[in-house]
């Protein structure tokens, strides 16, 4: 079985370094909400069309209905203007400073992330990680298929977040590019019908048994 730090170099080798994810930090807490349930290239045009306004100053001065129409394109939008607008709010509790949050342990900043509408572990953890460089490894269904393709049994995200962040640096750097190179792995190649041909992981894989 492969190590974290065996797998975190095979998707190096595969896909390069990876990328970070983009903007401001309140950019990325916005499109975290964003791209729940669309495809980024959804959350790439609001966020063109959003421009400069794309601060948390502009979306506080916004009623949710006027916030709905400039973002519809990503889908469940009614939904997504409230969890927005909560979470500006929220951060607004900060003065929109980074900083600020920051002078918080990850654990409360995670819980009072946990604690608003629309915010799961997921959201969470990238919005930690990406927005605030607070390192909480991001776990979605990418990451979790590979690992159980791997032949990893684990039965809940803690054990695997315990696997993945274990003998790498704990760094908000690492635990983000991980993830995007896993994510980038996952939108390649190993999503739900897997093209394995060429796969740095084709002779540990349980689908190539
Ligand atoms: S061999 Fe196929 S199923 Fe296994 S990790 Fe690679 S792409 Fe995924």
């Amino acid at each position: 079985m492969l190590t974290s730090k065996a797998i975190y170099g095979r998707l190096i080798a595969a896909y390069g370094q990876p990328d970070w994810w983009p903007g401001s930090p309140c950019a990325i807490m916005i499109t975290a909400i964003l791209v729940q349930n669309t495809a980024w290239s959804n959350v790439e045009k609001t966020v063109a069309e959003l421009g400069e306004r794309l601060i948390p100053e502009y979306i506080d001065s916004l009623t949710e209905e006027e916030l709905q129409p400039l973002i519809r394109s990503c889908g469940f939008y009614r939904a997504k203007a409230r969890y927005i607008k909560a979470l500006t709010a929220w951060f607004k509790g900060y003065s929109y400073q980074v900083e600020q949050v920051q002078a918080k342990t990850l654990l409360e900043v995670r819980q009072e992330l946990l604690s608003l509408p629309g915010i799961g572990a997921e959201t969470a953890d990238a919005i930690l990680t990406y927005a605030f460089r607070m390192p909480s490894f991001v776990l979605d269904a990418y990451t979790r298929r590979l690992l159980e393709r791997l032949g990893y049994d684990f039965k809940t995200d803690d054990e695997r977040r315990a696997f993945l962040t274990e003998g790498i640096e704990h760094s908000a750097d690492m635990y983000g590019w991980y993830h995007w190179a896993l994510l980038e792995h996952g939108k390649v190649r190993c999503g739900k019908k897997p093209k394995c041909d060429g796969c740095v992981f084709g002779e540990v894989c349980r689908l190539t048994d």
